[in-house]
Order: C-alpha cells, then structure tokens, then sequence
C-alpha cells in the first residue's frame, strides 16, 4: 500500500527538528534539519512483509510463505528453521535481543511474554539464535489466562502457535525492540483459548460458503475469498495529571462521579472541528509509530464530544485488520503517555456525555480482489451482489441476538442504548434505494426475472445512485454504507475480533442457505439460474425483511415498533450472553466449525466472569473513593459552615440583624446529602455482599445487573450533588469542567 504519490503524502507530517525526551530522535527523523522524508521511505519498516521476505528467503522457502500467507495453504514445517534465522537476522539487525508469540487471549488485549535469543553454545559461550520450532510454538505458562473452566489449574499448559498470516513485526521498546509474532493461543486438548483462532475459522467458513455462489455464477477463477474489516477507532484524552487524581479512571477506565458542566457537547463545536496542536501533536507521532509497523492509518478527526477523537486505517484482511486494531489502541496508548496525556478507551468515561465505539467495516473481496459487496456494473454481477446483501441481511436477522452477545460487555452497556449511538436492537439500514429494490424482489414484480427486467428496475444504475445516495444514517447499528456494512455496535475497547467471527459464521452460513436454495431451484423445479435466484431471494427477503429500518434507531417509536416485529432488545450484557449458548447458536458455531461445545461453553463463562469483576472493581472503587475522599471533603466544608454558622450567631449579639439563615440552609442541604450518600453506600455494599453468595454464574451476573448496578447510579446522585454544593478548593476529584475543556 505505498502511497502513489510521495510528495502529496508527505506533505501532512511534521517532524521536529531535533530530537526531544518527548519527541525521541529516531533514524527516520533528521535531527539536523535536513530532508523530510517521505512516508513511504518508513512505512512498514517494522514489519517483517512482503518485500523483506522476499529479500531475506530463499527464493523457494519464499514462494511456500507466500502460498500460506496469500493462498491460505497449509504450513510446510521445513521452512520454520529458515525462516526463524531469517527473522533473527533482520530483527537483530534492528536492535531486538528479544522474541515474543503475541496472542489474543479472552481478556480482550493482546499478551506477550518475551525471551531472548540468547542461548549458550557447549563451551559456554553465549550465541544468537531462534530456532523454528520456537518460531512455530510457544509456552506460555497459560494457567493465568481466562479459560472459562477449561482448564484447571493443574492442566493449564497451553500453547501458542504462530499465525503466518498477520506480518511479523518489532515493537519499539526504549533500549532495543521486541520481535513479535502473530500467534493462536490453543490449549493442550486443541481447543482455542484465544480470540483469533475462531475468527480463522470464521474466515474460513465465509470463504469455502462464498466460493459456492462465485461458482454458481460462472467464476472459476477466484481461488479464495476474504473478509475484509475496516476498523475505525474512538477514543478520549485528557491530560495525564488528572487522570492520576482520579481513581476511578484508573482502576476502572471510566467516572464513577462526576457532575455533568453546564456546557458539554450542547454546541456540537467540537465535531470535525480544528485539531488542537497538543492533540495533533500526539496524533502525529502515534501514527508515526504505526506507520512503521505497516499500520496504513488514514484517517484523523474530532468526535463528537469534547477530547474525544477517531482514527481509521485502511481496511484489511479480517485477521490483520484485527491485530492491526490491537496494535492501534496500544500505540496509541504508549504515545499518549509520553506526551502528558492519559488515552481513555473505555465505552463511557463520562456520563452524560457521548460514548466511543468502533465502527467495524465489514466486506468480502475475492481473491482477485473483487469486493463482493460492490454493486455490479452488469445485471448478472448485480444478482450476485444481491445474493450475498441478501444473505448478510438473513445473518443479521437470523442470528441478531448472537451479534447482540458478541458485543456485550459491561463497559458497553453504559452506551448502547443510552439514547446515543446505537440501540441495543439489531437493525439494518439500508438506504431506500437498495429497499426499493429489495421491495420489488419480494413483491414479485421480478419474479419472471430476465437479464432484462433487472435492468428496467434500475438495477443497473445502482452503483452510481448507492454511491453518493446513502445518506448517513448514523443511528443504525448496521449499516450499508455503499459497497461495504458497518457494524456500529462494537465497543471501543473491545477486541474485533469475536464480534466478527459471529458476523462472518452467520453469514456463511446463510449464503450456504441461500446456495441450497437456488440449486434446489435449478434441480428440482428446473429453472434458470436468474428466475432460480430471484425465487430464492424473494423468500429470503420476505423472511428477514423485520431487519431493516432505516429511521431513527434513538426514537422511543423503534422500541415500540421493533417490539412488534419481535425484535430482541435486551439492555444489558448478562442476559444477552445467553445467547451464546442458545441451541440454534450453538448449531451455527458447530456446522460451520467456528468453535466446539467446549469453547462456546468456555466462552460463556469467561464473558460472565468478566461481567463481574468489573462491577465488582467499579463498586469497591467508588465505596471506597466515597470513604476516603468524598466523605471526608464534604465533612470538611461542613465544619467550615458550621464554624460560619457559629461565627455569625455570636456577631448577632454584637450586631444585631445580621441573618445566619442562608449559611443555615446550605448546611442543612449538605448535611441531608451526606447523608444520602453514606445510606446510600451501605445499600451498595449490602446488595454487592449478597451477589457474592449467588452461586450460579449467570444468576450472579443477572442478580449484579438488576441489583448492583441501580444502587451504583442511586450512590452517584447525591455525590454528584455534593460536587456543586462543597467549595471547589476542596473537592478532591477534577472536575468535568477542567478535564473535558482545556484543550
Ligand atoms: P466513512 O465515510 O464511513 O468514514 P470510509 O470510506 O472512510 O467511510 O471508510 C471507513 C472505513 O471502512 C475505513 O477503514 C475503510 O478502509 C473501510 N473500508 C472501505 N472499504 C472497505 C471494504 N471493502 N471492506 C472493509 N472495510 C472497508
Ligand atoms: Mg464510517
């Protein structure tokens, strides 16, 4: 992906010229004033890619490689030896003493545990080497990583094996760099305990299920198909000194307290606005850095909401795409820091104000590089165009409460369905040209169908009209957005990855439908595969059209509507996960050989885990941070009044007429809200001692969310009072006002 044209793309970054603690002199950046240089001089040079294979392999050991990596062949065990010395060579020629398998565990980050090439020859001398099967796997001690009850302890070697797929690549550490390599985290008995294992096999799935229909259509070329993701990241940022103030923020990534400023977002100023030079300044340099690790970041602007910002990447892969997203929140991350900032991922760091998520891009190209979402220029391409909408449109329908679960979080939940971004309902836009036409489908107004017909719809027309017609319906969770869906719904610190091995298990799994459909068309009733097609479109669209909206997802209406349609909308993480072990989910992951029974079990419980430990972290944080500095702060400024109160009784003797009254009252207002706040905080304690004696899992984690999670919000409102009555010098915490307006 190098730029085509050098000076247009070099023009945007700035590089200082000399080299600060805070802007670090790298080879790439002149310190002497000298020349620019151009993006393209830089751009993956931390990757082990293409054009260093091909360099550093023997021209055979090679063209395997690249079989495997472009042609999804199987790994040939005779190359890893070559390959592992070729890494070595070229990472120790950059500065690496150490390796590291980078792997996806359920936790939702990324893991590494590093090892030196350091090993010792038989007269004890010391030598580099990486060998190719510590290049193909690896062991972690893996007992401390979340396996669902998979594993006990006892067994808990697992290990991780390398993904050739997703570049290699060195992350930049202050004294040398780390090589890390892509790799699956598997237990013993070969089950995934990661993340992207089952993406693969989505992947998979989507490819063998989406080569039937290019078959069907006459196109023997194409050897596999991609799935493709474009994963447009937000994120908040504060200055660093307030986030070390504030507790909450982290141990938790998001406010407990904190009362909403009287101007927040109202102005929508902030939106694409002019980007500060602080936070373009940090921008620059994260990009700097991913643009070296082969991370093509396109895009940069403000949110919607004061400090908050989005970054985008060109579209990959699904795999890469997802390392790649791994690797933007933890670049981003690194480069905050360094410049005095706190980089905030959370779904909700402050209430009242608009949440992050990450809009996931989501096509299918074929291996020619044909985006199979791409309306057609010729009625036949147009059909197979609307077998795979169609089939996507099933998916989401079919299995919107998977896609609901594979979402679900507690961090998530304080913004789905939070009267911005998307609604916990699943729903489909998509625009009301494609309507129009999936209308005319269904009523049977093609149904005799010729190449001809197509064409007096407009179908032909509807690359052009898509293109600069849909208009951006930004309340939809799903939207089609041209030649490609966005799936809106993804938390912003979450991991693609899962989320996008369900999209892609259930759209495999509905082009297989449809495919059985149309040859059964074809076999049984004799038809032609254009009437065979539209036949099986037409019932498809019948069956799946309760998906589609294209009104406001945020309107109280869509609630009452998508009840009647008999839409799920379930609000909250514990009770959409039972979704992930449903029968009929469960089949689709087992038919499509996404995960086994184990690992859709295993997964349950991770994600229930995980449900409530982060309440439970959320709740003993704010118990405490109520004990230690709300209380305190406010039984400070109450002394200080009733000290005012006492003053001016004793002045009425020696003045008379001088009132107490006012002083009086804020007392009787601050003293009453203390109150609340330490009932209100023994409520909280009570009902998080009792979840803990709910044995079941899933009963705990429902008995957290009905009855937990309230009590959190009761405590919030009269601390959240207190933080506009008590004297600013003494309110312990910084305050909204300062930490979302100052830059
Ligand atoms: P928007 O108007 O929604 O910002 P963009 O064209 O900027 O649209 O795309 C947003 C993201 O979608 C980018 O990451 C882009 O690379 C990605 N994208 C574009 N085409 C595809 C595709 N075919 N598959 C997956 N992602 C894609
Ligand atoms: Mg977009």
């Amino acid at each position: 992906m190098k730029p085509k044209n050098r000076s247009t793309n070099c023009e945007g970054i700035v590089m200082p010229t000399k080299g600060t603690a805070e802007h670090p002199e790298t080879p790439d950046r002149p310190s002497n004033g000298a020349a620019f240089l151009p993006m393209s001089a830089y751009f993956g040079i931390n990757t082990f890619n293409d054009q260093v294979m091909r360099e550093k392999l023997p021209k055979d050991v090679y063209i395997k490689l690249r079989d495997i990596i472009r042609k999804g062949a199987k790994l040939d065990p005779t190359i890893s030896n070559t390959v592992a010395h070729a890494l070595k060579e070229w990472a120790t020629g950059r500065g690496v003493t150490h390796f590291s398998h980078w792997f996806q565990p359920q936790t939702g980050s990324t893991a590494e545990k590093h090892d030196a090439f350091l090993e010792l020859d038989e007269e004890g001398n010391v030598i580099e080497r990486f060998r190719g099967e510590q290049l193909v796997q690896g062991e972690p001690d893996a007992s401390s990583f979340p396996s669902g009850g998979m594993r006990s302890t006892f067994e808990a070697r697992g290990y991780t094996m390398w993904d050739p797929s997703s570049p290699a690549f060195i992350m930049e550490g202050p004294k040398g760099g780390i090589l890390c390599i892509p790799s699956l985290f598997i237990s013993y008995t070969g089950e995934a305990l990661d993340n992207k294992t089952p993406l693969l096999r989505s992947m998979a799935a989507v490819s063998k299920s989406a080569l039937k229909v290019l078959r069907l259509f006459g196109n023997d070329k194409a050897c596999r198909v991609m799935t493709t993701i474009g994963t447009e990241q937000e994120y908040f940022l504060i200055d660093k000194d307030f986030f070390l103030q504030r507790p909450d923020l982290q141990i938790t990534g998001r406010t407990l307290v904190g009362a909403l400023p009287p101007k927040g977002q109202q102005l929508e100023d902030h939106y694409f606005g002019s980007i500060k030079e602080r936070v373009l300044s940090f921008m620059q340099d994260a990009e700097h850095e991913l643009y070296k690790l082969g991370v093509p970041a396109k895009t940069r602007h403000n949110e919607v909401a004061p400090h908050q910002f989005e970054i985008a990447p060109i579209y990959a892969e699904a795999n890469v795409g997802a390392d790649r997203n791994h690797l933007i929140m933890e670049i981003l991350k690194k480069v905050a820091n360094r410049h005095g900032l706190a980089l905030l991922l959370h779904e909700k760091p402050f209430a009242g104000i608009n949440g992050s998520g990450k809009h996931n891009n989501w096509s299918m190209a074929d291996s020619e590089g044909n985006n199979l979402l791409e309306p057609g220029k010729t009625p036949e391409q147009n059909l197979q165009f609307l077998v795979f909408l169609v089939a996507t449109i099933k998916a989401v329908h079919d299995y919107g409460d998977l896609l609901r679960a594979s979402i679900a979080s507690a961090s998530n939940d304080h913004r789905l369905g939070a009267n911005e971004a998307p609604p916990a309902i699943m729903s489909i836009f998509l625009g009301e040209q494609l309507t129009h036409i999936l209308e005319a489908i269904r009523d049977g107004k093609m149904a005799k169908a010729t190449a001809k017909s197509i064409i007096d719809l407009g179908i032909h027309n509807v690359p052009a009209i898509l293109r600069d017609a849909t208009d951006r319906n930004r309340t939809s969770p799903f939207a089609f957005t041209g030649n490609k869906f966005e799936f809106r719904a993804i938390g912003s610190s979450a991991s693609v990855s899962y989320s996008n091995t369900v999209l892609s298990a259930a759209v495999a799994d509905s082009i297989d439908i449809l495919v059985a459909d149309i040859e059964a068309e074809i076999s049984k009733k004799g038809r032609e595969l254009n009437v065979a097609v539209m036949e099986t479109l037409r019932k498809h669209i019948k069956a799946s059209e309760a998906i589609l909206f294209n009104g406001n997802n945020y309107s109280r209406e869509w609630e009452t509507e998508a009840a009647r349609r008999g839409l799920p909308n379930v609000k909250n993480t514990p009770y959409a996960l039972d979704a992930l072990i449903a029968e009929k989910n469960v089949s689709l992951f087992l038919r499509q050989n996404v995960a086994s029974k184990v690992e859709i079990d295993s997964r349950f419980h991770t994600k229930l885990e995980q449900y409530i430990k982060n309440v439970e972290i959320e709740t003993d944080t704010l118990l405490n941070m109520v004990d230690t500095l709300i209380i305190p702060a406010a039984v400070t400024y109450q002394n200080k009044l009733i000290q005012a109160v006492k003053g001016l009784k004793d002045l009425e003797t020696l003045l008379p007429g001088v009132p107490a009254g006012s002083q009086v009252g804020r007392l009787k207002a601050l003293t009453g809200l203390i109150e609340s706040v330490e009932k209100a905080s023994r409520n909280l304690a009570e009902a998080a001692a009792k979840a803990e004696a709910v044995e079941d899992l899933s009963g705990r984690a429902k008995f957290v969310v009905d009855k937990v999670v309230p009590l959190m919000d009761e405590l919030r409102k009269p601390v959240d009072q207190l933080e506009v009555l008590v004297e600013d010098a003494l309110w312990p915490l910084p305050k909204y006002s300062k930490m979302l307006f100052i830059m």
